[in-house]
């Protein structure tokens, strides 16, 4: 297996880094699959902003007597933040490495994803969502507080901000190896296409690996794929930075999964 970097290098990593490459490995150290007070005090506080938003979304629409348009700007949060996850998840898959200022953590982490998939099932809730929580109280909250008393703006906020922060836990149950193993609801919400399912998701985990990155309900997957827009987004960035995605590479061993490439599947 090759390594996101020189292990020889691992000793000058920050702690961050180094842990990030210990969770990467879980079997080296499986306490980074667990989850810490501060992952649970983002996950809180991101909840806390999606439930303010999602009481004045009802509170601001009780008082316009205007159901209709909250409800219809709730969908299209909804619709949004799979669209979202689809170019952030694009972005990190392709561009960028473990050293780029502040998105280097996650980007490490989506590439040790593909080597390491099923790592993200057995992680604990607050690990997995803590990072997108985080990013939804701090970007949200003062979004919802410049909302007045628009309803569907607040609903907006509520339905992305929830989606936003639960992609991941999404992402882990569209990872899941057996069906049964998923609460039947999820399951349902998965054949019904509300959420992303296994199937479609594990489309992203085979070779050409350049396609259905979103992982909320998948719903844009149909159109980003197909209408080829981030084959043209990195055409765009290509001859404009000059900078080659990874997706263009035959695909080497950090897109396939350990397993599979130590079978030699
Ligand atoms: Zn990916
Ligand atoms: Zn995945």
């Amino acid at each position: 297996m090759l390594p996101l970097y020189p292990r020889s290098h691992l000793p000058l990593l920050p702690t961050g880094l180094r842990r990030i490459h210990a969770g990467l490995n879980p079997l080296h150290d499986s306490s980074t699959l667990t989850s810490t007070w501060p992952h649970r005090a983002w996950v809180a506080a991101g909840s806390a902003t999606v439930l303010t938003s999602l009481s004045h979304a009802i509170s601001a629409a009780g008082a316009s007597h205007d159901p209709i348009n909250p409800v219809l700007s709730a969908i299209a949060g909804y619709l949004l933040s799979d669209l979202a996850t689809g170019v952030y998840h694009w972005a990190a898959d392709n561009y960028g490495s473990a050293s780029t200022p502040f998105f280097g953590p996650q980007i490490a982490a989506f590439q040790g994803h593909h080597r390491r998939p099923s790592t993200i099932t057995r992680r604990s809730f607050a690990n997995n969502t803590h990072a997108l929580a985080r990013a939804v109280a701090l970007v949200a909250a003062p979004l919802d507080f410049a909302a007045g008393g628009n309803p569907s703006a607040h609903s907006f906020l509520a339905a992305c901000g929830f989606c936003i922060m639960l992609c991941q836990q999404f992402h882990a149950w569209a990872h899941e190896g057996r069906r049964g193993k998923l609460p039947a609801a999820v399951a349902a919400m998965q054949d019904a296409g509300v959420l992303v399912s296994r199937r479609q998701h594990g489309r992203h985990h085979r070779r050409p690996y350049n396609g259905n990155y979103c992982i909320v309900s998948g719903a844009w997957d149909g159109v980003l794929d197909g209408c080829r827009v981030f084959e043209a987004a990195e055409m765009v960035i290509y001859f404009r930075f000059g900078v080659r995605p990874r997706s263009w590479g035959e695909p080497t061993e950090e897109w396939e999964e350990e397993e599979a490439a130590s079978c030699g599947g």
